[in-house]
């Protein structure tokens, strides 16, 4: 499966990141690290985009779905409203540098590298975490959008990556379809937009879980 592929890329980055900066000053090596942890979430990012188009593009002509009133030209391809659909800048800065507890990704790390608890598995799971954060919201923003900008309504289902690694809070999740706007709401009573959502953290860090998109 592609994902099982990508995390194993990301852990691969990641290792490859933390050996290079192993030795270096501190302050160069959050530097280092945030900056190439930063370009990894701007992909992760855009690619969540990229997922939602394509399900908005299998949808058959889906630039006569557009609703007139907003868009500035509503005479446009099917290249041009899939353009449309994409977040903008600020959305992607903000899900990149989200703050959870009162720290962006950036000041994570530097705080693991100045305790000196930064080891290679501690990255790999920052990295992870992060990076799944980052793809699964920039994927709701584009669904967001589409709902927003088009007559199309969105609908989301739940996938875990069907292995014991999977926590039961999550297993309960699988296959369950909701509409957009909606929270998937597990048995503990934590509730989440989309994986990486959950309020307690405990939820969302290292979870594989993926929505798949599909519009209507
Ligand atoms: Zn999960």
């Amino acid at each position: 499966m592609a994902t099982v592929l990508q995390f194993d890329e990301i852990n691969a980055l990641a290792q490859e990141i933390y050996n290079r900066t192993e030795f270096l000053p501190k302050e160069r090596r959050k530097k280092e690290i945030t900056d190439e942890i930063e370009d990894l979430l701007v992909i992760a990012y855009v690619f969540g985009e990229d997922r939602v188009l394509e399900a908005v593009r299998s949808v058959p002509n889906f630039q006569d779905r557009i609703l007139p009133e907003e868009w500035e030209n509503p005479d446009l391809t099917k290249e041009e409203v899939a353009e449309g659909l994409k977040p903008d800048a600020q959305s992607l800065y903000d899900t990149v540098y989200k703050q959870i507890a009162g720290k962006d990704f950036a000041q994570r790390i530097a705080d693991r590298i100045d305790e000196e608890t930064l080891d290679l598995p501690a990255l790999q799971r920052i990295a992870e975490t992060e990076y799944h954060r980052c793809e699964e919201t920039g994927a709701y923003d584009t669904a967001k959008k589409t709902e927003k900008k088009t007559s199309l309504w969105g609908f989301k289902v739940w996938n875990t990556m069907l292995d014991e690694r999977v926590r039961a809070t999550h297993e309960y999740l699988e296959a369950d379809e909701v509409g957009l706007d909606e929270h998937f709401v597990t048995f503990d009573g934590d509730m989440a937009r989309y994986p990486g959502d959950f309020s307690d953290p405990e939820n969302n860090i290292g979870c594989r879980c993926s929505l798949s998109y599909t519009f209507r």
